[in-house]
């Protein structure tokens, strides 16, 4: 019952976030657990998961803005593969995070969602949710 659940996410851009809050919680209608907590992981080494402002889209474009001034595409990196910048970005913003649950719903405060960070798209990626009762 509380296997590994996989979301299939299509990005259509280089760098993107994507909100998948309601993804995020229709596992948890799903899922039938009343509280407890979920586990959001993404296993790829050039995308992360972060909870922010789902309300102003400036604060999304404000997030990719300022990560491509901290890490630009081209900086003398050794990784042959060109996507150095994505790699970086990677593990700056984090592949997990957490959310409670309670009462069957996603405990948030009034404007943060789940977005999913795409730092070299486009691809079909996934995102991985775990579930853990109380
Ligand atoms: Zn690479």
């Amino acid at each position: 019952m509380n296997k590994i659940q996989r979301l299939n996410i299509r990005t259509d851009k280089r760098n993107q976030l994507i909100d998948i809050t309601e993804k995020v919680r229709a596992e948890v209608k799903g899922s039938g657990i009343s509280d407890g907590k979920v586990e959001i992981f993404v296993p790829h080494t050039t995308a992360a998961v972060t909870i922010n402002e789902n309300y102003d889209p400036t604060v999304q474009a404000d997030i990719l803005g300022f990560l491509a001034n901290l890490v630009p595409p081209n900086a003398g990196y050794q990784h042959t593969e060109g996507n150095s910048d994505a790699h970086i970005k990677s593990s700056l913003v984090g592949t997990s995070a957490t959310v409670f649950i309670a009462d069957g719903d996603l405990v948030f405060g009034t404007w943060q969602g789940i977005y999913f960070c795409e730092f070299d798209g486009p691809r079909n990626r996934q995102v991985l949710v775990k579930f853990h009762p109380d």
